[in-house]
C-alpha cells in the first residue's frame, strides 16, 4: 500500500521473487504534491537509490550526480516514475486504499475505484503523510490561515503575505527560503536558540579524515555508518537506546547549499515556545520567551514545519480491530526481523519502522534493506501457507 520509494522497492523485490504482488497508490505522490516546488533533496545522490534485487535501477542509471551535487525534487519524482516503469509496470494500480480489514484468514483491501482485493499479506508503505505533527496550540485556527508544510506544493499563493514558519529543520528553512523566492514575507519561529547548518562537503579528503569519519548514506562518522549500513543491528538494542538513536541522529539542520539563500533573506525569532494562537482578522501567535515573558507575533498565515510523529493508531485506513492489534504494543511497535507487525501477514516499512531499525528508515537510503527483508518474510509466509 503506497507507491513511494519504499512501496515501489518492496514491489520490485517481491515481483522479482516470483510473488503475485500488486502495489496501490499514485507513484511518488507524496514527493510530487506534498513537498515544495523548487525543493532540492538533502540526501546525497549515493543515498537516493530505490531498491531492486540486481541494483540495476539506482538513481545513477537514470541520471548521474556527483557527490555534493543537490538533486532537484522534480528529477527525483521523474526517477521514481521511471523506476516504476522498469520494475513494477502494470502491477501498479493508482487507486487509493480506503480500508484494510480481515475476512476468513485473508486481508481485504477496499479501493477508491470501488474494487475489493483479497490478499494473504499486506505491506503498509504509507510514508510520512499519516503522521504529520501539528502543534495543539494551532488547533483552533481555521485551515485558511494555518497549515502543515506537507499541505503545500506550490508556494506562489503566499506572494505578498506575511507567513510564520514554525520549526528549525531543513523543511522549515527551505520552505521559508522558497517563500521569499515566491514573493512572500516569511519569518522562522523556533524553540532553538541558534540554527544549525550542515558543513559543506569536502571533495578530496585525507586518509586520516576518511578513517576517522567515513562517509555513509546518513552522513559522516562511524555511528552514522553503522546506523546507515547495518540497520538490522539496531533492532537488537533495548527500546530506550533505539529511541535515543532515532531522536538524536541527524537532528534538525539546514543543508549547506541553502544557507547562502537563507541568511539575510529570512528573519528569525528563536528561543521561543508557542503557547497559543488566535485568529481575529489576522493570526496572533503567543510566544513564551526564555525569560518567561509572553510576546505576540502577528502574521497572516502560519505553516507548521514541525515534522512527523509516528503513531500506528493514526493509520486510519486500518479497520479498528486491525489497528487495535498493531497498536497493542504501543504507538511504534517493534517489528520482526522481516518488518512484520504483531499481526501475522501485516508488514510496515518506512518512517514507521524507524523505531525498530533506526534512522535509515526515515530516508530513501533504507528502502533497499527494507525491501530485501520484507520480501524474505513474504516468501517464507507464502511457502508456509502453500
Ligand atoms: C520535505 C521533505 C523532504 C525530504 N527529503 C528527503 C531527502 O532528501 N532524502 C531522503 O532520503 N529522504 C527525504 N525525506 C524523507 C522521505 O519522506 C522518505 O525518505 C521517503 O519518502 C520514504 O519513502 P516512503 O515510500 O516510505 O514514503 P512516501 O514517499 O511518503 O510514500 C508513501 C506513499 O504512500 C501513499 N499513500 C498514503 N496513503 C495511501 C493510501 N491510503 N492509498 C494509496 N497510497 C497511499 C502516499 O501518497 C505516498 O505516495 C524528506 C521528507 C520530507 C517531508
Amino acid at each position: 500500500m503506497g507507491a513511494g520509494p519504499y512501496g515501489l522497492s518492496v514491489a520490485a523485490h517481491a515481483l522479482a521473487a516470483g510473488l503475485e504482488a500488486r502495489v496501490f497508490g499514485q507513484p511518488m505522490r507524496a514527493w510530487e504534491w506534498h513537498m515544495p516546488r523548487g525543493m532540492l533533496l538533502k540526501s546525497e545522490p549515493d543515498a537516493s537509490h530505490l531498491g531492486d534485487p540486481d541494483r540495476r535501477y539506482g538513481l545513477d542509471a537514470f541520471r548521474r550526480y556527483s557527490y555534493g551535487e543537490p538533486i532537484p525534487l522534480e528529477t527525483f519524482v521523474a526517477y521514481g516514475k521511471w523506476f516504476r516503469e522498469q520494475t513494477v509496470r502494470d502491477a501498479l494500480d493508482e487507486s487509493t486504499v480506503t480500508e484494510i480489514g480481515t475476512e476468513g484468514g485473508l486481508y481485504t483491501v477496499a479501493l477508491s475505484s470501488g474494487a475489493r482485493v483479497r490478499a494473504r499479506t499486506v505491506v503498509l508503505a504509507l510514508g510520512f503523510l499519516p503522521f504529520a505533527y501539528r502543534p495543539t496550540a494551532l488547533a483552533e485556527l481555521p485551515p485558511e490561515v494555518s497549515s502543515h508544510s506537507s499541505d503545500h506544493h506550490d508556494l506562489s499563493a503566499f506572494a505578498g503575505k506575511h507567513v510564520a514558519v514554525l520549526g528549525a529543520g531543513q523543511s522549515a528553512l527551505e520552505t521559508a527560503t522558497l517563500l521569499v523566492e515566491a514573493g512572500a514575507k516569511p519569518r522562522i519561529v523556533a524553540r532553538t536558540r541558534s540554527l544549525v547548518w550542515n558543513a559543506t562537503p569536502s571533495g578530496q579528503r585525507s586518509i586520516i579524515s576518511r578513517t576517522l569519519a567515513p562517509r555513509s548514506g546518513l552522513g559522516s562518522g562511524w555511528r552514522s555508518l553503522v546506523w546507515a549500513e547495518m540497520p538490522g543491528t539496531v533492532r537488537y538494542l533495548p527500546k530506550g537506546a533505539r529511541n535515543h538513536i532515532v531522536r538524536t541522529t541527524l537532528g534538525p539542520a539546514g543543508s549547506w547549499w541553502l544557507r547562502e539563500r537563507f541568511d539575510g533573506a529570512v528573519p528569525v525569532t528563536l528561543g521561543v515556545r508557542l503557547a497559543g494562537a488566535d485568529h481575529r482578522g489576522g493570526v496572533r501567535l503567543h510566544l513564551t520567551t526564555g525569560q518567561g515573558k509572553v510576546e505576540t507575533l502577528e502574521t497572516e498565515h502560519v505553516i507548521a514545519a514541525t515534522g512527523y510523529q509516528v503513531d500506528v493508531g493514526r493509520i486510519d485506513i486500518l479497520d479498528p480491530n486491525v489497528r487495535r492489534r498493531i497498536r497493542s504494543a504501543g504507538p511504534t511497535p517493534r517489528l520482526s526481523r522481516t518488518f512484520e507487525t504483531p499481526m501475522t501477514g501485516l508488514y510496515l516499512v518506512g518512517l514507521a519502522a524507524a523505531a525498530t531499525f533506526g534512522p535509515a528508515m526515515r530516508f530513501v537510503h533504507g528502502c533497499d534493506f527494507a525491501a530485501r527483508r520484507v520480501t524474505r518474510g513474504l516468501v517464507s509466509q507464502v511457502r508456509k501457507s502453500a
